[in-house]
């Protein structure tokens, strides 16, 4: 079966009288070496696999040869039958039909992994790929690498540091969680239906270490200082976060921090350390 042939793809949709859902993100890969390149690079080898969106499967097809086992997310029933035809060779396949963002993702894992670690591995429909990510890193679930094509422009946002205009909340949350990378640029050539931009796969692994703040903390100051990204850090976190000025100038003058700075000159470790002060001394949202 070569689902990445165009002319295959278009008779089996006909075939089964499916038509593509641009709400729903559907742009379908149709070159074979992407293919096979992400399932290299997300070097798998009998692991399980955690796939969000198969579409009608042709990521899952490559992966299943490859993984222990593949869970696939999919919201789209209507691909239910073409889904159950192409991947039918496979018993270590499973496809779980619900929208991702309202599954307990750390129950259906478990369900078909045990207690052992996953790879997330997906073309991710693109107007969720943030919330996704999201979801995904605040669950409990036991991941240990995620490996996600997404729009070109969404990935320079998720792997900047603060020496890149890029920078902004999305890359301190996702750092907080691990290293991110680009591993590498896709034309928007090979989707059909072909999207208006070009995309990139991002690697993020997973990396578990002990942080001074909790996650919600942390989001609760990117709120407060990329809210109001203009102003200087003095003035955008004493007005989110809820805090005496004073306050806030002496942390950030202990921590050897310039009041001028504005949101995107701080790293996550600057963050970390800004937190645990401000957030010590009774910060709250307002
Ligand atoms: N993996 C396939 C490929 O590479 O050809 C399809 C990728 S397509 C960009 C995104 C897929 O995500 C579609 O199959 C779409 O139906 C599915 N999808 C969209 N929103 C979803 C959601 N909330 N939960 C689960 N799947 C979703």
């Amino acid at each position: 079966m070569k689902l990445t042939s165009a002319r295959e793809l278009k008779n089996l949709l006909d075939q089964y009288g499916f038509s593509f859902s641009k709400s729903l993100g559907q742009n379908f890969l149709i070159d074979q070496n992407i293919v096979d390149k992400i399932v290299d690079q997300g070097q798998i080898q009998g692991e399980n696999i955690l796939e969000i969106g198969p579409g009608i499967g042709t990521l899952t097809y490559s992966m299943a040869q490859k993984a222990k086992k593949v869970l696939a997310i999919e919201v789209d029933e209507s691909l239910r039958e073409i889904l159950a035809y192409t991947l039918g060779e496979f018993s270590n396949v499973k496809v779980h039909f619900a929208d991702v963002l309202k599954t307990n993702i750390e129950e259906v894992t478990r369900e078909y992994f045990g207690d052992e670690p996953f790879k997330v591995v997906a073309n991710l429909p693109y107007y969720i790929t943030s919330p996704i990510l999201i979801y995904l890193l605040k669950s409990q679930a036991n991941i240990s690498e995620i490996i996600v094509m997404m729009q070109k422009e969404v990935a320079q946002r998720i792997v900047a540091d603060k020496t890149k205009k890029e920078y902004g909340s999305i890359s301190v949350f996702i750092s907080y969680f691990g290293p991110a990378g680009i591993l590498m640029n896709v034309p928007k050539t090979v989707f059909m239906p072909q999207p208006k931009v070009d995309s990139a796969v991002v690697k993020i692994k997973i990396a578990r270490e002990d942080r001074p703040l909790t996650i919600e903390d942390l989001e609760r100051v990117l709120r407060a200082a990329f809210g109001q990204r203009r102003k200087t850090i003095l003035n955008s976190l004493s007005k989110g976060l809820d805090l005496e000025k004073s306050f806030v100038e002496g942390v950030l003058k202990d921590l050897d921090l310039p009041t001028t700075y504005r949101a995107e000159n701080l790293s996550l470790d600057d963050y970390l350390l800004l937190g645990e002060k401000l957030l010590d001394h009774g910060g709250k949202n307002v």
